[in-house]
């Protein structure tokens, strides 16, 4: 079978997407506040996850000056859930820049854009596509797959140079009009009907008299992927301290500045080996163990935790830099904390009325 006609795949493309494209929330305006936040939304979440967060936030912050303003705990309360926080302060970073020196809107230049803290090649091509109408793509995993398959090529994409070689290809099929819709096609093409693994739905595709892994029965093969590093596996113990008192509190630590889950709050915790991290010492003297809690995982992209919780009581006292006590409420409404907790946080209602002291 020859090589696609290019062309003619984007015509067919950009036709089923008119008829096909799904309903949601940010695509009912080509506002690039709106495209900007959906897309780092989006990375790393599913489409579904994402639409009530993406609500929740566009009615905290409507607009880049709300974002550049919002205090730090309140923003990252929005984001709880989603994961990744460094998307959520890299928002904010970008609408102060926005503010300063844009006059709070997002420039209409792909270049410019790609200045901006947290927003990479692939954001840029979204918001500058589906917003301005630029023609440059935006390409992602699900791009690379449908084109790869399209067009039987074997590149690895997770080679340093795949993304640079299927922008290569968006561009020879861009569109001189409607760049965005195009590359929001191609988008949908890979999120509602070129599969990953080997479940497309090859008979609802525009693209199957012309693709060439359909042809050769190559679909379960492409992409390639070369195999990834192995996650780092950390075995930790995770505290939930109930602190005395009416009403009761649990303990909190804030993580430092830099590194994984950077400034949040977090149930103490350490790695099962070096358990006299847990607490600093004036709490460890005051802390009472009751039990052992349930154990939970949480994968990170680099490293795996596998956590084993402990229960422990103590009383109200002062507390050493770092750490707080806070009420079930104060926590519910003001603290992020993790996902990496959430086995945690369902217990502690029950837990902190049992431990009602
Ligand atoms: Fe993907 Fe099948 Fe369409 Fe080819 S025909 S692009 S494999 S869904």
């Amino acid at each position: 079978m020859s090589a696609p006609n290019l062309k003619r795949c984007a015509d067919a493309l950009s036709g089923w997407y008119i008829t096909h494209y799904r309903e949601l929330p940010w695509r009912r305006t080509n506002d690039a506040y709106s495209v900007w936040i959906s897309e780092i939304m989006l990375q790393q979440t599913r489409i579904e996850a994402v639409i009530p967060y993406y609500h929740r936030f566009m009615q905290a912050c409507p607009d880049v000056f709300r974002l550049a303003d919002i205090p730090e705990e309140q923003l990252l309360k929005l984001w709880e859930g989603l994961g990744y926080y460094s998307r959520a302060r890299n928002l904010q970073k970008a609408a102060r820049i926005i503010v300063d020196r844009y006059d709070g809107k997002l420039p209409a230049d792909y270049e410019r854009l790609l200045e901006l803290p947290g927003i990479g090649d692939y954001t840029a091509g979204a918001i500058a596509s589906i917003a301005y109408d630029i023609p440059v793509p935006a390409v992602d995993g699900n791009v690379m797959r449908v084109l790869a398959r399209l067009t039987g090529d074997t590149t690895d994409v997770l080679s340093s140079g795949a993304k640079k070689h299927f922008a290569d290809l968006v561009y020879q099929m861009l569109p001189n009009e409607h760049a965005g819709r195009f590359n929001q096609a191609l988008m949908e093409l890979g999120e509602t009907v070129c599969l990953p693994k080997s479940s497309p739905d090859c008979a609802s595709c525009p693209w199957q008299s012309e693709c060439r892994a359909f042809a050769d029965g190559l679909v379960a093969n492409l992409p390639v992927r070369s195999k990834k590093k192995p996650r780092r596996i950390e075995e930790r113990l995770v505290a939930v301290v109930c602190v005395a008192g009416d009403p009761p509190r649990v303990l909190l630590h804030k993580r430092p500045p830099e590194g994984l889950l950077a400034n949040l709050w977090e149930l103490p915790n350490a790695l099962m080996t070096e358990e006299e991290r847990l607490f600093p010492l004036e709490i460890q003297e005051q802390c009472r163990y009751v039990q052992e809690l349930a154990c939970a995982k949480h994968i990170f992209s680099h490293v795996e935790w596998r956590m084993s919780g402990r229960l422990y009581q103590m009383p109200h006292i002062a507390l050493p830099n770092g750490y707080e006590a806070v009420t079930l409420r104060e926590l519910q409404q003001q603290y992020a904390l993790p996902g990496a907790f959430r086995t945690y946080a369902a217990l502690l209602p029950q837990l902190l009325h049992k431990e009602d002291m």
